[in-house]
């Protein structure tokens, strides 16, 4: 029986190669990059200036089925695929998001891949990496700051304390800090108020980081962000508290497109890291848009489900960024689809065909889904070494009669090798099937309207129940002019519906919506579904308990 090694170990044997050497594979010298220590670099303004206008490279988004705990293999699949297209001659380049410290202490442990389809150096990704998202929090709790500080020397804006929407961030989970008072202790400590922490991942600031197209675009981003209301119920903005300068100021570096390296050398671009489920889930527009000029490829992923990140990748990042993706991946595993179909996690070694088959409901709604913004797609099955054959062959075959297009991949345990075929297979879905990229709503309808459109044709529901607190508040949207933004769902994972325990494909189900936000920088208005938090807690058992570092600096434990 093989041994297989930990995605830390494959990590810590792999040789990299300078990032200057990286850079030169994509046309960039040593002025176009500023280095961050030997293995990353930022790409300087001035490259990406330099750059041609038109991005010529093909988009090709990874996305998947609803996550379980069986873990799907998304970004395994997505530098796998990147380094099959490098073998196949192709000029590639990974665009990913980088992970928050919030599950990689609590559940993940790690997000650069896994196995031979990592990015490098894992350990500085998942962790600090180039410090974007500590200069998001500080970005985030400046305003915070100078929003107390405001109401503190005189209120001149008249900032009602009681409707003030900007929270504070951390990017750990911490559920102690959901609910928060400040300012106790006297007159001078500040006029005390209800306030509350969401993680750094699901701050408007990192929405604005990953969707400004340069650091003009982000200042204006920023200064349109609603912070409040004022006594008079009207919206007060970053622009009217006159700090958008600072902000973008403590953002100078960060808006930089960060570049790393593959176990294989591909060169990848890891900017930027919202979360699907309470974000809108993508890796920086600036990562995306400088990797289509300098590749003939790009392979870029948005996070969870096709319902959750490939949605928000669709409908809110390709318009705000003018993108045309030429091909969708949606990777599938046989553990996860058992576990739709009715088996527990600790069962999932054991064979079992019949739950396969019933699971198989969920893929069909996400190719579905796909099939609906009529793009070309492959169907990456993303193999498990404990996968039988018996479940193997029936998931392809499946795939065959009903005309889709899939491919075995076994990128976790070969690297790019084990991806040809999908490789193969992308470049034949973007050239043979047809593509009529179109938004499955129209942004002109009103935010009802494109809710009830998501929910329907993304979802499978039936349709929309508003809170009394979100009617209200949908209506206060419309009367302020915000009812053409996009929709940015913020809804559970790990089911279609808003209930993490409806598994597979449920149908005749109502989503509820408690809560609308408006989010006027990043421009969309997120709608809180179900009971999602936009500040995590820990697992009973954090990844953080089997942490370590050795006494030379090394990592132990990031899975
Ligand atoms: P996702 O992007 O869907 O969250 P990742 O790609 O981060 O998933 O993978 C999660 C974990 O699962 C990683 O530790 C990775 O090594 C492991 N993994 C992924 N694919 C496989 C596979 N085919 N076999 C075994 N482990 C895998």
């Amino acid at each position: 029986k093989p041994v297989y090694k930990s995605d830390i170990q494959i990590a810590q044997e792999a040789v990299m190669e300078p990032i200057s050497v990286i850079a030169a594979k994509i046309g960039l010298g040593p002025d176009d990059i500023e280095l961050y220590g030997k293995y990353k670099a930022k790409i300087s303004y001035e490259a990406i200036n330099n750059l041609p206008q038109t991005d010529e490279g093909k988009i090709i988004l990874v996305t998947s089925i609803n996550p379980t705990p069986a873990g799907e293999g998304k970004s395994t699949v997505t530098v796998g695929l990147g380094d099959a297209l490098s073998q196949l001659g192709k000029k590639t380049i990974i665009a990913m998001r980088e992970p928050s410290l919030g599950p990689t202490m609590g559940i993940k442990g790690g997000a650069a891949g896994g196995g031979y389809s990592q990015i490098l150096p894992m350990e500085d990704i998942n962790l600090h990496f180039t410090g974007d998202i500590h200069a998001i929090t500080a970005a985030n709790n400046a305003l915070s700051a100078l929003i107390d500080n405001h109401i503190h020397q005189g209120n001149e804006l008249k900032i009602d304390p009681r409707r003030i929407i900007w929270k504070r961030v951390l990017d750990i989970n911490d559920r102690a800090l959901r609910k928060v008072v400040i300012g106790l202790g006297g007159p001078v400590q500040g006029v005390p108020r209800e306030d509350g922490f969401d993680i750094t991942v699901a701050s408007e600031i990192m929405a604005v980081l990953c969707l400004a197209v340069d650091l003009k675009d982000l200042k204006k981003r920023i200064s349109s962000i609603v912070v409040a209301y004022n006594v008079d119920k009207e919206p007060v903005t970053v622009g009217d508290l006159g700090v958008e300068g600072a902000l973008t100021l403590l953002l100078k570096d960060a808006l930089k497109p960060n570049l790393v390296q593959t176990v294989e050398h591909t060169p990848a671009l890891v900017h930027g890291g919202p979360f699907a489920n309470i974000a809108h889930g993508c890796n920086s527009v600036m990562a995306t848009k400088t990797a289509a000029k300098l590749a003939d490829f790009v392979v870029t992923e948005s996070g969870f489900g096709a319902d959750l990140g490939a949605e928000k990748f669709l409908h809110i990042k390709s318009r705000a960024a003018g993108l045309k993706p030429s091909a969708v991946v949606i990777v599938a595993t046989i553990r996860a689809l058992k576990m739709h179909g009715g088996v527990i996690k600790t069962e999932l070694m054991t064979e079992n065909v019949q739950a396969l088959e019933k699971g198989l409901d969920n893929l069909k709604k996400h190719i579905e889904t796909i099939k609906q913004f009529e793009l070309p797609f492959v169907v990456a099955v993303n193999r498990f070494v404990t996968d039988t054959k018996e479940e193997v062959s029936l998931l392809l075959k499946w795939c065959e009669e009903n005309g889709v297009s899939a491919s075995l991949t076994e990128v976790w345990e070969h690297g790019g090798k084990g991806g040809l075929d999908l490789g193969e297979k992308v470049i034949q879905a973007i050239q043979n099937q047809e593509n009529n990229f179109h938004s499955l709503y129209d942004v002109s309808d009103s935010l009802e309207e494109k809710i009830t459109a998501i929910v329907q044709k993304v979802y499978g529901g039936k349709g929309v129940e508003f809170s009394t607190k979100a009617f209200r508040q949908l209506k206060e949207a419309e009367k302020n002019g915000w009812g053409h933004l996009p929709v940015c769902m913020a809804k559970t994972q790990y089911s279609l519906s808003d209930d993490p325990n409806k598994l597979g494909r449920p149908s005749e189900f109502t989503i509820h919506v408690r809560e609308l936000i408006p989010k006027l920088g990043a421009g969309f208005v997120v709608a809180l579904t179900g009971d999602v938090m936009t500040m995590p807690g820990l697992p009973k058992k954090p990844a953080a308990n089997g942490m370590d570092v050795d006494d030379e600096g090394r990592a132990v434990g990031l899975f």
